[in-house]
């Protein structure tokens, strides 16, 4: 017999407009007995960066939570090619990923929302709940107030949520520095093309380059306009409280020292320096094993839950399945009373494969710079270790982990 609790909307709160966030509304918006409202903090939803590359399970489980998901790629103008290629290893075969610009894509995830669900200038300063399993408070730097039967944290890798969830000063609370820091710019792809050769641009594809405590990376965007450069450096330690680093030809050719005779580095490192205003933004990722992505009627997904380096380039695919999953979950959900269980079953399923994703993807930045005990920059072992570092990745069965959260 349905209940009084049946028979109304389930007001739900996604905190967060980025990727992750975005993606669960898309998911969401459709069902009728769901209420759910996306509150962003910056003063319009939008994108940092150029392009995100998506790598299969994430193309697949977009097509799992909407067949016009696919097409949404395409507007985006996802481009075809490998999510990750070195001159070492090739994925094309494999997994057929696509790039694609992210403030366009993050657009086509927000089409479909009505205006009057969508908040901006919205930053949540504090949550509260009027018992440990009741009704929610959102409080918002704005002093407004919401009161919500759910709360879903998309609000990325320094947002506020994950603290509700885990409590204050948890151990696993704040992210880690990675080993890692990485610096980009965007040229006109003629330029790119006199710099490096016209050998490195026959194919819309990634191409990358392993050195000795480095990595360069390149990619053509815009459909053919422009190629985006990218350099990655280990070093052992990032003082947390300085967001970026400014960087010069100095520091560059110090970075790249034992690679800098080559034409690659030279020309990416002029390339990179194209870049007026280049910056090293420090890598950090949850590495301390998080807990847990819930607690009562508020979960935590994306960045929020996961944030990871971006070698194997997952973080985007991974929100995308968190969103995935608890649609699956939500839309079976009728009272405020199944929420607890509905969260419980997302993180049973999500948090084990995410985890393993922030620790091999890490790992695979320290192969990919030629840090690896045993491997170095041995081509043949390079080769042989880094083939199939994907595989659990874009191989994931989706139909089963959603019948797995789903107890089918
Ligand atoms: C260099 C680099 C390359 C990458 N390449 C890839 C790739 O190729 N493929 C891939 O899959 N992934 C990639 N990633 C990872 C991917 O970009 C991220 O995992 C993904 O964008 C995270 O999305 P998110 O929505 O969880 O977090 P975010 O993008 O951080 O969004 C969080 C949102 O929450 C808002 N917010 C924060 N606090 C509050 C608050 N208190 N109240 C309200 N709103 C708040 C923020 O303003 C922001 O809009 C890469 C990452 C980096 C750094």
């Amino acid at each position: 017999m349905a209940t009084q609790d049946d028979t109304k909307q389930l007001r739900l709160a996604i905190i967060g407009g980025g990727l992750a966030g975005a993606t669960l509304m898309n998911a969401l918006t459709k069902y009728s007995h769901l209420d759910v409202r996306i509150y962003e903090s910056a003063p319009e939803f939008s994108e940092r960066g150029a392009a995100v590359g998506l790598a299969t399970n994430a193309q697949r489980a977009l097509e799992e939570i909407s067949p016009e998901m696919g097409e949404a790629l395409d507007k985006a103008g996802a481009g075809s090619g490998p999510d990750a290629g070195t001159i070492i290893f090739d994925l094309a075969s494999e997994n057929q990923g696509r790039v694609v610009h992210r403030a366009a894509f993050l657009n086509e995830l927000l089409k479909p929302i009505p205006s009057s669900k969508m908040f901006t200038s919205k930053k949540l300063t504090k949550i509260s709940t009027t018992s440990p399993d009741g009704e929610i408070i959102l409080s918002f730097l704005d002093g407004t107030e919401e009161f919500v039967d759910a709360v879903i944290g998309a609000d990325g890798i320094h947002g506020t949520v994950r603290e509700c969830v885990l409590g204050a000063g948890h151990p696993a609370l704040n992210p880690t520095f990675a080993g890692f820091w990485d610096c980009r710019a965007l040229v006109p792809i003629a330029r790119a093309r006199e710099v490096l050769g016209d050998e490195y641009f026959k194919e819309a594809r990634q191409y990358a380059w392993s050195g000795d405590g480095g990595f360069f990376m390149h990619d053509v965007l815009d459909n053919g306009e422009t190629v985006q450069c990218v350099a990655s450096v280990m070093t052992s330690s990032w003082d947390p409280s300085e967001w970026k680093r400014d960087l010069d030809r100095e520091m560059l050719e110090e970075a790249f020292k034992s690679w800098s005779n080559g034409p690659i580095a030279s020309g990416m490192i002029n390339l990179l320096l194209e870049n007026k205003e280049l910056k090293a933004f420090p890598q950090w990722h949850f590495k301390e094993n998080t807990p847990t992505y819930t607690k009562n009627r508020i979960c935590i997904i994306g960045d929020a839950a996961h944030a990871m380096t971006p070698w194997q380039g997952s973080g985007a695919g991974q929100a995308i399945e968190d969103a995935m999953i608890l649609q699956t979950l939500l839309q079976e959900v009728k009272n405020p009373q199944q929420i607890g269980a509905a969260f419980q079953a997302y993180d049973r399923v999500r948090r084990p494969r995410a985890q393993r994703i922030v620790e091999s993807s890490q790992g695979t930045g320290r192969i990919i710079c030629g840090r690896e005990e045993g491997v170095r920059l041995d081509v043949e072992k390079l080769r042989g270790v880094l083939g199939s570092r994907w595989r659990f990745i874009y191989e994931i069965d989706l139909k089963k982990c959603k019948e797995e959260a789903s107890g089918s």
